[in-house]
């Protein structure tokens, strides 16, 4: 009996759906939905009062097709060898599908930040870098920041590396501040690309965007960016959600005002411009024409699939919807908007900075929402292209599709070796 909440059968069955239409053989798939090396390493970190703690870490490098590992780093108590598996395959079809030249790859540590210091946060992210540090390189493997981990993180860890190495490396990790060789841009890239996607999905369905109500659950870096861009669209954001609760005004929150009050209160829940608070699962199921999961995977399975009303999905978070869930939307009219292409705005903009870093020459915050913009723009054109001419089951499918054809002609090129 598969497990609809763990997130690497998931992605595995993702993966496996569109390579059977695709006609692949057996070992094909095999090779397409195994990773190619887990490290799982512990970290024995000094806390400040002089005890020693260990920590589980991780790094899986999935696929390098077509050029270096490239994801994220999470630091969440949550973090399992299974997720973090599931999260680098999704990274190598969301660079695939985004037609970007890179592998996925994704680490993590399984600790909750909020408990600790930011001093003891710096060993425990040198720590990492120390463990990672044989299996990563600028040709090698890219890591870059996910859930709770952003610039402060990626700067020790840049640091951490070229201090080792003995040399500069500032392509060694993507998501930098700009005083140690960021892209303008990155912060806003997620979010950015999940506006475009869901701007592209309304032209799809000949909606009109300044007449279209969005909720967006997990109000971080991914949602609260998407929803201020949305707003500027036209959209009205009605509901918005993080781990404190979910906060509702049928005319409309100021997605700013939001922010700045969960900047100083540490929260959305208790925002004076609400009308009503609700439950989390209150948010998913309400009536609204766009909902954006932007948390974390299985927040919607297939019990809560039956009841949420949305027209489009745009899954801002990596794999929000389990294969339960999928399989209900599956028979309705919902169209979703898979993470692979909706969130590659974060990667996307990581492969700018990586480029910039190489040439020496940094763009300004124009052209990198430029070149962005032309990526998710096409890769949506394709994704659609694909749903009509293979008759994929769903717009999921059809990404996968584009995806495994570029990742298939990678290794067709290269052959397989020994
Ligand atoms: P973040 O830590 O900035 O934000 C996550 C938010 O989700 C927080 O506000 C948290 O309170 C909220 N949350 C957690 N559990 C919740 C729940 N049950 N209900 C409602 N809210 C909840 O993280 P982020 O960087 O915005 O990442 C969010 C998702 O987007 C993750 O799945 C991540 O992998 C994905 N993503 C992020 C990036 C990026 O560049 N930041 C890129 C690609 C994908």
């Amino acid at each position: 009996m598969p497990d609809e909440t763990n997130p690497f059968e998931n992605f595995q069955t993702q993966v496996k759906t569109a390579a059977e239409r695709l006609e692949l053989d057996d070992g094909v798939i095999e090779y397409l939905t195994t990773p190619e090396r887990v490290l799982e390493t512990n970290l024995t970190v000094e806390l400040d009062d002089g005890s020693l703690e260990t920590f589980e870490a991780y790094r899986s490098q999935f696929n390098d097709a077509r050029g270096p590992y490239k994801g994220g780093i999470r630091y969440h108590p949550w973090v399992t060898r299974e997720e973090v598996k599931a999260l680098s395959g999704w990274m190598v079809y969301k660079c695939a599908a985004i037609n970007i030249p890179y592998g996925g790859g994704k680490g993590g540590i399984s600790f909750d930040p909020g408990e600790y210091s930011e001093t003891e946060l710096e060993r425990i992210t040198r720590a990492y870098a120390e463990a990672i540090r044989p299996i990563i390189g600028v040709d090698r493997d890219i890591p870059g920041p996910d859930v709770n981990t952003g610039q402060r993180e990626m700067n020790w860890l840049k640091d951490t590396y070229e201090t080792l190495e003995n040399t500069g490396a500032p392509g060694i990790v993507t998501g930098k501040g700009l005083e140690s060789g960021g892209s303008e841009g990155r912060v806003e890239a997620t979010g950015r690309s999940v506006m475009l996607t869901a701007r592209e999905a309304c032209e799809y369905l000949d909606r009109d965007i300044e007449d279209t109500s969005v909720a967006v659950q997990g109000y971080g870096n991914a949602g609260s960016i998407a929803a201020r861009l949305l707003d500027d669209l036209g959209a009205r954001i009605v509901a918005v959600s993080d781990s404190s609760g979910a906060i509702y005004n049928s005319d409309g929150l100021d997605p700013r005002d939001v922010l700045d009050f969960k900047s100083e209160t540490g929260q959305v829940a208790g925002y004076s411009g609400a009308d009503e608070e609700l439950s989390g699962e209150e948010l998913l199921t309400m009536d609204v024409d766009l909902l954006i999961p932007a948390a974390l995977e299985n927040a919607i399975d297939r019990r809560l699939a039956e009841d949420v009303s949305a027209e489009v999905i745009v899954e801002a978070a990596n794999g929000p919807l389990t294969t339960g869930a999928d399989e209900v939307f599956a028979d309705s009219e919902t169209v979703i908007v898979p993470d692979i292409l909706a969130n590659a705005g974060g990667v996307t903009v990581s492969y700018f900075e990586w480029v910039q870093n190489r040439q020496q020459f940094y763009w300004s915050e124009e052209k990198v929402n430029s070149e962005l913009e032309v990526l998710v723009v096409d890769a949506f054109a394709e994704m659609v292209d694909a749903y009509e001419s293979h008759d994929a089951a769903t717009h999921r499918e059809a990404m996968y599709l584009v995806a495994i054809e570029r990742v298939m002609k990678a290794v067709e090129g290269g052959g397989f070796w020994p």
